[in-house]
């Protein structure tokens, strides 16, 4: 029998090497649009309290509340509007008009909903009485001057976008986008654009790696298909020389044609060559000249359930993220499951919710690992875990939620 020369290790296992296996990559000071996605290496505070003026929050007229309630009669002697100083004071007695976002006219402290308010030739009268402060948004409410308002590791999304520019702080500095590079080998594969001949089918890992690496917030810098030959593979070099990161397709199962692990093995270090999962069993991590090399098998499936489990929370990580890891529920099996007893099988489902708030799983029909059909519309990946081998209806499963959970 012709036996691998690496021992299986636990899934967890592999995890855990993958991710001592990368790091941080370093910042780089950017625009703010151009920041977005990414996480902040450095924490940002405002310099101006936020709003920097006592302001409006409605239209209306902007009073003295001491002065009273709906009794008293108010002479209106002036505009207040967004976007100017208002450059005038009201006295006892007096009001102003006054739109949202203006700042408040001195003197006045507080403001009258136009809704609230009569207005006769210059004379106001108000409904009711209005509390000192109401509809005012006093200096600094949102955020003080000097206040810490983000802190490093956050994921810089649309309301930090929003914050950045409001702050302007122009340039920031994240953590680099990951640059990845993507190869598929095999004599077998012909491009999409191409009808395959006899033994030839079209080469799909390349792309769905390539969008998976996308997904996850990084660059594909380099996108490559080669032969199965030891000299094909040594166009692995370059990609190496130039990615932080390289994933492979292909040529790492046990035939006399798999020959790139034993490349891997000749170019730089094997952190693992197997692993005790299903789909995925021959997947590989080796560090050449310090870049981390994914090798993942051909199965379509196998690809992309072991970039799902391995590569996604090193490239996380490499792009300075603090939650690597996608959330993980106990649910109830939808039926009856039959999985590998001597691995962790993933099974591909889709998990919804009941109105109480009840998750249960349904797997994607037949889980072959070359069967991409299993993975697309699945939103969880369930830890079918070593040693039971089945799953009984109702059964408490693991599931890794990798996509939106809907009420179904
Ligand atoms: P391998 O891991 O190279 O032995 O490939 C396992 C299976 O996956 C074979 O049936 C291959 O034809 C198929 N395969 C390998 N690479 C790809 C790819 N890039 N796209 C689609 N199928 C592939
Ligand atoms: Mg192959």
């Amino acid at each position: 029998m012709i036996s691998s020369a690496y021992p299986q290790i636990p899934v967890e296992e592999a995890v855990e090497r993958a991710l001592a296996a990368v790091s941080p990559l370093p910042s780089v000071n950017m625009d703010f649009e151009s920041a977005f996605g990414l996480v902040l290496a450095e924490p940002v505070s405002a310099r101006e309290p936020m709003p920097p003026f006592r302001a409006s929050s409605r239209d209306g007229f902007a009073i003295r509340a001491a002065d009273g309630g709906p009794a008293v009669h108010r002479r209106v002697v002036g505009d207040a509007v967004a976007g100017r100083a208002s450059g005038f004071r009201i006295e006892e007695n007096e009001a102003a008009r006054i739109t949202t976002g203006a700042p408040l006219p001195d003197g006045a402290d507080a403001v009258v909903m136009v809704e609230h308010a009569t207005l006769e030739g210059n004379v106001l009268r108000i409904d009711s009485p209005v509390a000192e402060g109401e509809n005012v948004r006093p200096i600094g409410e949102d955020h003080r001057a000097g206040e810490r308002i983000l802190d490093a590791g956050t994921v810089i999304g649309s309301a930090e976008v929003g914050l950045l520019a409001s702050i302007g702080a122009s340039q920031v500095s994240v953590y680099r986008r990951p640059r990845v590079a993507v190869i598929s080998t095999g004599d077998e594969l012909v491009e999409p654009t191409v009808t395959p001949g006899p033994g030839q089918i079209r080469d799909s890992n390349r792309f769905a790696l390539a969008a998976a690496v996308r997904e996850a917030g990084a660059d594909v810098i380099l996108s490559e298909h080669v032969g199965d030959e030891d000299e094909d593979l040594n166009r692995l070099e370059a990609a190496i020389a130039q990615a932080d990161l390289v994933l492979t397709s292909g040529g790492v199962s046990m035939g006399h044609r798999d020959l790139v692990k034993p490349w891997l093995a000749e170019h730089g270090e094997i952190a693992f060559g197997r692993v005790r999962t299903k789909p995925g069993n021959p997947v590989t991590l080796a560090l050449v000249n310090g870049t981390p090399v994914f090798a993942l098998p051909g199965f379509p499936v196998s690809a992309l359930v072991c970039f799902e489990i391995f590569a996604r929370p090193a490239l996380l990580r490499m792009a300075g993220h603090v939650q690597i890891f996608r959330p993980r529920w106990t649910v109830r099996a939808g039926h009856a499951l039959r999985h590998a007893d001597d691995r962790v099988e993933f099974q591909r489902a889709v998990v919804t919710l009941d109105r109480n708030g009840n998750a249960v799983a349904n797997a994607t029909g037949f889980q072959g690992s070359g069967r991409l059909l299993s993975l697309s519309g699945a939103n969880a990946l369930l830890w079918l875990p070593e040693g039971a081998g089945r799953t009984a209806e109702g059964d408490e499963v693991d599931a890794m939620i990798i996509g939106e959970v809907r009420v179904g």
